[in-house]
């Protein structure tokens, strides 16, 4: 192999795809002088739940926010159980204390890192309500099985797709037709992205005006107008609610990225070729399976070293990574393994040691639509020149 020679500069774990619309976009909000929930997040709510092709979108200020609604939505509580996976971020189990339920580890596939149907299974009892699996890197969780196993024992399906905007399950955009509620995260570094924010899709008229009514305070519907000519300053709580509502300035980039997506998507995977062709006969490596009735949405780039044909551990690997200027994460360290959840529930790393070993030994390379084929070739050198220098 050729001398790798490293770069000046540092390269992002991730960066926004911002364009002149996205600035446009804001800038008009601005001057428009209605900045709070408002036209853009209703037209936004509209054009999202079009795309993905389900009957509501509500609009919230995160991720979190949509998952903590779906669960109170259900009157899902003290005293209930719901399965989740430990290869995730916080927000999907956090969210099921939040109601006062209980969560439940599953383990996961580790071809995928996605959540077992036959590991959920084992885990059901008289006091499961719901099950959350999360649409991991951007693969679909199996949806068939997931879907059978919630019909058979009268449980609800709330999906975190987090990372699912522009994946498919069986042909379709995770979100269309909905058993439950699905919720999408537009943080920064999602590939839909406004900064902060979320939303809960559904096509049950019931789940979505209970999520609405919740997110704005508990007030009587409609009131985000009551400053209107036409809009009443009556208004009722009824029921305490969040302050969990999308707002326009959010709503308006949100929307531009929306427009953009299928050209983000394009560029995001003219990236992944390049590491998929490089890293496709590495022993040393191990990739991801995406299942045949699944698209990748490709929101993290995920690699999984084997250690034992390494000298080198993974964390000794993110440090040669580094020192070649490639700024990288882990997604996740197993949720069971912090000390929230370590020290509340007992948990040891291996009572879910697949979850545990996917953890251990995963590397998120960059990934993002503006990084590009030449930065992705550099990424997958350096990968190449670390693994020739320690290869056992
Ligand atoms: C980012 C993320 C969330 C939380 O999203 P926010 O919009 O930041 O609340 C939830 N679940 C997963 C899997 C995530 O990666």
């Amino acid at each position: 192999m050729s001398e790798f020679k490293v770069r000046d500069d540092w390269m992002q774990f991730c960066v926004p795809d911002i364009s002149d619309a996205e600035v446009q976009a804001v800038s008009d909000t601005v001057r428009s002088g209605w900045w709070a929930k408002g036209p853009r997040t209703i037209e936004f709510e509209k054009t999202f739940a079009e795309y993905v092709g389900a009957k509501y979108c509500v609009g919230v200020n995160s991720c979190t926010a949509a998952l903590h609604l779906a669960l109170l939505t259900q009157g899902i509580g003290p005293g209930d159980e719901v399965i989740t996976t430990p290869l995730t971020f916080a927000s999907s189990a956090n969210t099921i204390l939040h109601v006062g339920a209980t969560p439940v580890f599953a383990d996961i596939d580790p071809d995928t890192g996605l959540i077992d149907p036959k590991e959920i299974e084992k885990k059901i009892t008289k006091k499961t309500r719901a099950i959350v699996p999360v649409h991991y890197s951007g693969l679909a969780a199996d949806l068939d099985a997931i879907g059978k196993i919630c019909d058979e024992h009268g449980l609800f399906l709330s999906e975190d797709a987090a990372h699912a905007v522009e994946t498919r399950y069986n042909g379709s955009l995770i979100g269309h037709r909905p058993k439950g509620a699905v919720s999408y995260s537009f943080y920064a570094t999602k590939n839909l992205a406004c900064g902060e924010g979320g939303a809960l899709v559904t096509d049950d008229e019931e789940i979505a005006k209970k999520a609405r009514v919740l997110s704005t305070h508990g007030m009587s519907a409609g009131s985000w107008n009551r400053y209107g000519k036409g809009g009443s300053w009556r208004y009722d709580i009824e029921e305490p609610g969040y302050k969990y509502n999308m707002f326009d300035i959010q709503a308006s980039l949100a929307d531009v990225q929306l427009r953009r997506m299928d050209d983000m998507q394009r560029r995001r995977m003219e990236a992944v070729a390049v590491y998929e062709e490089a890293f496709k006969d590495v022993p040393q490596l191990r990739l991801q399976k995406t299942p045949d009735n699944v698209h990748h949405s490709r929101h993290l780039y995920i690699l999984r070293i084997v250690p034992e044909r390494l000298s080198i551990s993974r964390d000794q690997f993110i440090e040669e990574l580094k020192a070649r200027n490639i700024g990288v994460s882990v997604h996740f360290i197993a949720l069971h393994t912090m000390s929230a959840y370590a020290k509340r529930f007992g948990y040891q790393p291996e009572d879910f040691p697949k979850a545990y070993a996917f953890s251990e030994s995963e590397i998120s390379l960059p990934m993002y639509s503006t990084l590009g084929a030449d930065n992705a070739k550099y990424v997958a050198d350096a990968v190449l020149d670390i693994i020739e220098k320690h290869a056992k």
